[in-house]
């Protein structure tokens, strides 16, 4: 166990991360469609450039050929909406009675047949619609500000990741998960406002504060994943052994392992048996045998969990054993393993009284923790 070495590493320095502040730019997956409205509380204007548009409190957007047609009148976009006044929210009707509030503005625009949305948001604006995607509102406070302060240094360091779209990151979990005002809650936005402008630095820059749901014990070296993973996410940090982790196991049927291996063109004939090729120091899956009625194929765990299912198979960390004619998987944790995993940030502050900062330079070690630029 690593806490002591944490302790010693615990100096904060309010290092000015100079990288950035201010408003992101969020593509809404969700609402790519023919159709949306956008309504506020009160009467408001949407600026489109040598386009008069009657003040109202609803707009419609629709496609049509090269152009928008919002309210009756065709524009070519992007139209940007902004509520009445700071305070308001602007509300997205998603069709199917399904409405979205946002902080921040909107901006619409086609691509293709389809409308893009765009909400431009201020970041702390922004994480308070994250965090409660990313970790449970019932989670300790001071977990719920490691996972602010994780959250918002993802963000920062990750602010190119839409950059061919013109925005800086998506609402789904390809980057975090976003739901705007909808899932807001009173401690999660105490976490977020209690730490604003907080990051994780690195050599004077915004680190790369990878987290997961639970790395089973001990932290993934992310470098097997990524070459370019830095040295603070080389792993092996091991959490305290009372933590209670994610125990999973899956049980399929060797046929519908096979169809499904078949299909992602792993194998090609049968699947009679599976067994595990390559570890980590840290025990986990690198590579498996897929045995075959005609022979024997090494394939990489990462593209075998994705061939049967990432939600059946948790993580890399697992083992496998032939029963019958079924395979059985029995594994412990969550998702990639790198970084800080949510279940020991739970236990941590919860269990142990640990800081948020503390929890944080424990799962990075060698980070510091900075400021945005107010
Ligand atoms: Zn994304």
């Amino acid at each position: 166990m690593k806490l002591r070495s944490a302790a010693v590493f615990f100096l904060i320095f309010l290092l000015s991360a100079g990288a950035f502040c201010g408003d992101l730019r969020i593509v809404l997956n969700s609402a790519s469609l023919t159709s949306v409205t956008v309504r506020a509380n009160d009467e408001f204007a949407v600026f489109v450039p040598g386009v008069f548009i009657p003040l109202t409190d609803t707009y419609r957007f629709t496609v049509k050929g090269g152009g928008i047609i919002v309210n009756g009148t065709e524009c070519s976009g992007p139209v940007t909406v902004q509520p009445p006044t700071k305070e308001d929210f602007l509300r997205l009707d998603l069709s199917k009675g399904q409405e979205h509030i946002y902080r921040g503005a909107l901006e619409v625009s086609k691509n293709g047949n389809l409308l893009r949305v765009v909400n431009v948001v201020n970041i702390e604006e922004y994480l308070l619609g994250v965090l409660p995607c990313e970790m449970s509102t019932g989670y300790p406070v001071e977990a719920l500000k490691a996972q602010a302060v994780a959250a918002r240094t993802w963000s920062v360091a990750n602010m190119n990741r839409h950059g061919k779209e013109g925005c800086n990151l998506c609402d789904g979990t390809h980057c975090q998960a976003y739901k705007g005002v909808n899932i807001e809650s009173p401690d999660t936005s105490l976490a977020v406002w209690s730490t604003t402008g907080k990051v994780l630095l690195h050599g004077g820059k915004i680190a790369s504060a990878m987290y997961c749901a639970d790395c089973g014990g001990e932290s993934q070296d992310y470098r097997l994943i990524s070459q370019t993973a830095p040295e603070y996410l080389k792993g092996g940090v091991e959490e305290p052994a009372e933590v209670p982790h994610i125990l999973w196991s899956h049980r399929v049927a060797l046929s519908e392992a096979s169809a499904k291996l078949i299909a992602a063109k792993l194998i090609d004939t049968p699947l009679t048996d599976v067994s595990l090729a390559e570890k980590t120091k840290g025990g986990r899956v690198n590579a498996l045998s897929l045995i075959t009625e005609t022979g024997i194929t090494l394939v990489r765990c990462d593209r075998f969990r994705t061939a049967l299912g990432t939600y059946n198979l948790k993580t890399n960390l697992f083992t496998v054993a032939l029963e019958g004619d079924d395979l059985v998987f029995t594994g412990k944790g969550s998702g990639h393993g790198a970084g800080m995993g949510q279940i020991g940030c739970k236990y941590l502050a919860g269990k142990m009284g640990m800081s948020h900062d503390k929890i944080l330079l424990f799962y990075y070690p060698g980070v510091t923790l900075g400021q945005l630029e107010p």
